[in-house]
C-alpha cells in the first residue's frame, strides 16, 4: 500500500458542529485528498472519499461527502470557515493527537 504524507491538503475549517464521536461542539479540520493513501504516516483503509474532516478535540477522522460541504466560505475573525452538514460525516478511525 502506498503511504504518502503529502496526499492531503488542508481545505479549511468547518463551522461549529457537534462531533458525533465525542459529542462536543468543535471546529473540524477539513482536508482534501489528492493521490495516495494515508496521513501522518497512518494509512486509511477503505479509502473512497476525497474529503475528510478531523475533530481537533478527540482526533476522530471522518470522511465527508462533497455534497455536505457548503460552497461558500465565510470569515470568522481571522479564519475562513465552511459550513458542513454533520449528516455527511462518516466515522473512519481515531487518530492519536499530540
Ligand atoms: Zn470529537
Amino acid at each position: 500500500m502506498k503511504i504518502s504524507n503529502d496526499s492531503f491538503e488542508k481545505y479549511g475549517t468547518s463551522g461549529r458542529v457537534t462531533c458525533p464521536k465525542c459529542g462536543k461542539e468543535a471546529s473540524l479540520q477539513l482536508m482534501r485528498a489528492n493521490n495516495g493513501l494515508g496521513m501522518m504516516g497512518i494509512s486509511i483503509a477503505n479509502y473512497n472519499h476525497n474529503y475528510f474532516a478531523l475533530c481537533e478535540n478527540c482526533g476522530a477522522l471522518y470522511s465527508l461527502d462533497e455534497d455536505s460541504i457548503k460552497k461558500s466560505q465565510k470569515r470568522v475573525g481571522m479564519y475562513k470557515v465552511r459550513e458542513i452538514d454533520p449528516e455527511g460525516l462518516t466515522y473512519l478511525q481515531t487518530l492519536p493527537l499530540k
